[in-house]
Parts: structure tokens; sequence; C-alpha cells
């Protein structure tokens, strides 16, 4: 009787360890998977991202007004015109208005930058964009569209 209570107490030690081991890796995996999908989608994201924007300028379905390409579009339209549309005096999407007042956009088609800005921001702002732009990107207020 003596040996078989050991050996029950021996079991349960054994199946309590075990059920302890289970729990720590289990905890383990389970930080890890979180931490790692904190990490992750960031990076991948962004890497995702840009190779679908590189591929679509390939195609000739992604130009855009910015130096470096928006997003916005990418991810509403799958294509961006924003390029056409400043030239032919039509505001981008809100990602790009944003950045070409930040200096991003493309220099060389600055000279359209206000006149398309002004086209979602009112008529009234045309001069004063046209000033910003001219800082900006370093550009005379006269030849502006
Ligand atoms: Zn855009």
């Amino acid at each position: 009787m003596a040996v078989k209570l050991k050996e029950m107490f021996n079991d349960k030690k054994n199946i309590l360890i075990a059920s302890l081991s289970i729990v720590l890796i289990l905890g383990v995996l389970t930080i890890s998977l979180f931490v790692g999908i904190g990490k992750m989608p960031e990076h991948k994201m962004q890497t995702e991202v840009t190779n679908m924007k590189l591929a679509l300028v390939a195609e000739e379905h992604y130009s855009c007004c910015l130096n470096k390409p928006c997003s916005y579009c990418l991810l509403t339209e799958g294509s961006c015109d924003c390029l056409e549309e400043v030239m032919n005096g039509e505001h981008p999407c809100g990602e790009c208005m944003g950045e070409i007042l930040e200096g991003k956009g493309n220099s060389y088609v600055a000279k359209y930058f206000a006149r398309a800005l002004s086209d979602e921001l009112g008529e009234q702002y045309h001069d004063t964009l046209k000033e910003i732009i001219s800082q900006k990107y370093n550009i005379p207020v006269e030849g502006q569209a």
C-alpha cells in the first residue's frame, strides 16, 4: 500500500511537471507570437506596398506627382493619376496635396501645383499657394500656372 501511494505521488508529481512545462512552452510561444505580430506588419506592409507601387509604375498605371509615389491611390484605387490631374489643373489625392505643400512633390511639375491645389482649396488661395510653392520649390511666382 505504501509503495502504491508513493508511486501515485510520483505520478502526480510527473503530471504536474508535465503540465507546468506545457503551460510554460505555450506561454513562451504565445508571447513570441504577439511580439512577432507587433513587429512584423509595418516592415512587411511597407515592403509590400512599395513593391506593389513599383510593379504598377512599371506597368504605367502609377504616375504620381510626388518624388515618392503616394500610397493613398494605391490602397483606394489600385492606380494613380495624380500627375495627370496636376498637369490638367485638377487637384490630386489628399495625400499628394499634403505632401506637395511639404515640398515633397516632383519639382519638374512644381509650376502646376498652385493651380491644381486651388482647384480643391478655392481660387481665392491661388496666389497664396503660388507663394508657398515658390518658397518650397525655389521657383518664381511668375510663370506658375
Ligand atoms: Zn496621389
